[in-house]
């Protein structure tokens, strides 16, 4: 007989925990490789849980009264520039590019193709970027005063972002679902913070061991390290985390908490009646991390999962 379990005491490295977690999703037919890391096919029981997940997420938050709002899965270039995201992750963003040329053109691209070159240089900018944060055109909309009791919107829809990775908790292409506060300070603090105990309940009543601990976003390069170090000790974004690859590594973030302080008002220019700028919150729910999650931790047969998990998502 062949011992392939590893020794007792031995930490499974997270390299090969990923890739067996990876390996489950694609054999048991939950996920389908699209070829590149980080794009997958979804299948049946994926979106059966899926969006359970999300039904689940939008009854927990239905006491905001928030107004829906569904945008495309890309945002204009003024409005991304605004948000000041290529500041922070250049790295992670990603814009659309179309051809616009004459026949010539043409000729020298099918040329380039013929050869095996690379085509997409003969593409120009088209002022579109793919989305990385849904919240992100609502801010352009709301005019230049939001009421004093605020605006609050219940936003879902694709995320971008360019970060290739095996491990299949880390998507390039993925779904949040966010419910955004614009108002006073207070509000804006209000509700990131009001929100916080009801979310991790909900995630909890899933099946899954939930911490609520600062967020650490990978900023981009020196000045980076100055903005983490920033959001970390101004405590402004919490995140739920699972540990999806055992308590021997990091936990997995699969919601979030965010305060933006005035950071959206004074770029979009949105004030309160008072005067002041607006400030503005949003929680989001990773809609495939907790889906994934959930098949980590309860395994890939939804039937078979708990009688109370399958309750709480009203499975
Ligand atoms: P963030 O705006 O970074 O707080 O993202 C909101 C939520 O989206 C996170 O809490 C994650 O659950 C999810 N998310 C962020 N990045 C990814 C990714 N690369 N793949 C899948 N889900 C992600
Ligand atoms: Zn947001």
């Amino acid at each position: 007989m062949t011992i392939t379990e590893p020794t007792t005491g031995a930490v499974p490295d997270l390299d090969a925990a990923r890739a067996a977690l990876r390996s489950r999703l694609l054999d048991d037919g939950v996920l389908v490789d699209l070829g590149s890391p980080g794009l997958y096919g979804r299948t049946g029981v994926f979106e059966r849980v899926y969006a359970a997940v999300d039904a689940a997420g939008v009854r927990s938050q239905a006491d905001l009264g928030a107004d829906v709002l569904r945008f495309p899965p890309v945002e204009t270039l003024t409005a991304f520039e605004r948000t000041d995201y290529i500041a922070s992750f250049p790295d992670l963003a990603a814009s659309v590019s179309a051809f616009t040329g004459d026949d010539r053109t043409h000729r020298a691209l099918l040329a380039a193709r013929e050869r095996g070159d690379r085509w997409e240089d003969f593409l120009e900018p088209a002022d579109l970027m793919l989305t990385p944060a849904v919240c992100h055109p609502v801010y352009g909309l709301v005019g230049d005063t939001v009421p004093q009791s605020g605006r609050t919107f219940d936003i879902v829809g694709d995320s971008f972002r360019r970060e290739p990775s095996l491990d299949p908790m880390r998507l390039q292409a993925f779904h949040m679902h966010e419910f955004v506060v614009i108002g006073t300070p207070e509000d804006a603090r209000a509700h990131r913070d009001g929100r916080i105990p009801g979310m991790r309940a909900l995630l909890e009543s899933f099946g899954l061991a939930i911490d609520v601990v600062p967020a650490n976003d990978p900023f981009f390069g020196r000045v980076g390290q100055i903005l983490a170090r920033n959001q970390v000790e101004q405590s402004l974004k919490f995140e739920f985390v699972t540990p999806v690859y055992g308590p021997d590594h990091a936990a997995t973030a699969i919601s979030s908490a965010n305060l933006h302080e005035d950071h959206f008002g004074t770029a979009f220019g949105i004030r309160t009646p008072d005067g002041e700028v607006a400030h503005s919150a949003c929680v989001a729910f990773g809609l495939e991390r907790i889906t994934i999650a959930l098949f980590a931790a309860h395994g890939t047969d939804p039937d078979a999962w708990p009688e109370t998990v399958r309750a709480a998502l009203a499975l």
